[in-house]
Formats: C-alpha cells, structure tokens, sequence
C-alpha cells in the first residue's frame, strides 16, 4: 500500500459546510480555501445524521447522506495532486447506533465522535452548550464518551473537555472525569483532539480569571502525563475558518508540554485509510 506521513500543520479533519444548517459554505469551498490556506490534507466531517433523524435540527436530514457523499467525492477528483480530500462523518454517540456507524466507517474514509447530546431519550434534547453542567451531567457525559472510546469505531474523540463549557470550576470531579477520559483514549489506542472552536467561542470569566469556554489548560495538563496522542483541528463551520487557529492551538498545547501526533494515510484502489502516529 502507497501512504504517506503528515505532520499536523498542513492538515485538518472537523469541518462542516452548509450540510448541518449551522454551517456555511460548499465543500468546494473549503477545499478552496484549504489550498490557499496551505494544508495537504482536508477532511470533511459534517454532523452524521441516523435514520430516525434524531438530532436533525443540528445535521442535514438522513436523505440528503447520498448528495453529501457525491459532493465529496466529486470535489476529491477535481483536486487529486492539489488536495488530499477525505470524507468523513462527525459522529453523536450512542450505543444504539454503533451498529449503524460501524455501516458509515465502511463506506467513507474516517469517523470521529463528539458529545454534544446527554439525553437518552429521543424527544428530549440536553445540549451541553445550553445547560448549566452539575456533576450527574459530568458523569453522563463521561460514561457517554468512555462508550464511544470503546466502540472501536473512530480515529479520535473531538473536544472531550466541551463539558467545561457549561461548568464554572475545575474541581476534583472534572479531574476524576478527565483521568477516566484520558486514560480509556490511552487504552484503547484512539486520538484526543484540541479543538480550536472553542477558542472562538465567548471566554468564561471565573474566579481565577478569564478563560477558553474549551479547550481547558487542566485537562490538557493531565493529558500531557499519559502517553495518549493529541491531534488539533479547526472544527471549522465556515470555509475561511479552514485552518484558522491552528498557531494559537499550537501555542495552547506547547504550555501544556504536549506535542502534536502525525497522519499516516494509505490509499487502497479508492479508499483511503488513515491513521495517527
Ligand atoms: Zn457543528
Ligand atoms: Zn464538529
């Protein structure tokens, strides 16, 4: 198999265009602005969608998979020896769907996970970005990401210190929380990302001061003990923001003693298959 190693400066794996309906922008776009931006490797990750369309205000319906999927591959081919363009999904986890995801990693090049959702019931939404996180919803949250960690079925878990978003302190429960976190990624060989949105996102005022909503220097810190490999992304939900705050991701993880894995895509017949090294 022909592959090829990438440092983490010239690519970017979280990105979604006008698909979700809270993004902006063609997927031709993004690749675009990827090459003016200088990346090699661009992955598209819009928000997966499952066929009883729950989660549908934040992702595009589940009929409109099939147009996504072409409009990736379409682009894929106007750039070959321009643009590395992956396809992928950004996964909501749940154990219910694994059986689905495990169809979606067969059929494109790479999924991620995130958690954004802890309710378990399918009327009810409990966004982590809306509600005030008390300590059960900590552990919800990390029982949740714990699964998707297990499940085998993605290259990295995006921005697993999100809960900091919506809970003031760091405490003995967000350090207990985290170590879990930490050391199941460690365990089970998958990647931890710093995820520039949140630095886009308003600072929170604490007690000690101002700080990113996410990423959060603590988790970071105690991440930087384990031998767990950290990748950053953009997280981009517009074109322009393609491989936007990359230096001050970088500069964020150098405080916090952490040095970025590389890629290592091969390419078989028309599939690519990725890995972080
Ligand atoms: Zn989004
Ligand atoms: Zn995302």
């Amino acid at each position: 198999m022909n592959s090829s190693t990438y440092t983490q400066e010239v690519v970017n794996l979280h990105t979604h265009s006008y698909y979700c309906g809270h993004g902006f922008g063609e997927v031709a776009e993004y690749a675009e602005k990827a090459c003016m931006q200088h990346l090699h490797v661009l992955g598209m990750s819009e928000h997966c969608p499952v066929s009883d369309e729950r989660w549908v205000r934040t992702r595009m319906p589940f009929a409109m998979l099939g147009q996504y999927n072409q409009d990736c591959l379409r682009t894929q081919n106007e750039y070959v020896g321009k643009l590395e363009i992956l396809r992928g999904f950004e996964c909501d986890y749940l154990p219910q769907y694994r059986s689905f995801y495990k169809e979606m990693s067969e059929q494109c090049d790479y999924l991620l996970f995130g958690i954004h959702d802890l309710s378990l019931d399918i009327d009810s939404e409990y966004s982590v970005f809306w509600n005030t996180m008390t300590k059960q919803d900590l552990y919800t949250y990390t029982e949740i990401y714990l699964q998707a960690l297990q499940s085998g079925l993605f290259l990295f878990g995006a921005h697993p210190d999100v809960f900091m978003y919506n809970y003031q302190e760091w405490d003995e429960e967000t350090k207990a929380c985290s170590k879990a976190i930490i050391e199941c990624a460690v365990d089970c060989n998958v990647a931890l990302e710093i995820n520039a949105n949140g630095m886009r996102k308003k600072m929170v005022e604490t007690s000690r001061g101002v700080r990113y909503a996410y990423p959060h220097q603590e988790f970071w810190k105690l991440a930087s003990q384990y031998p767990v490999k950290v990748i950053t992304n953009s997280d981009a939900h517009n074109p322009d923001s393609v491989n936007d705050g990359f230096t001050l991701c970088k500069t964020f993880a150098e405080s916090c003693s952490i040095e970025f894995s590389s890629y290592l895509i091969g390419k078989e017949k028309d599939t690519s298959i990725i890995s972080i090294v």
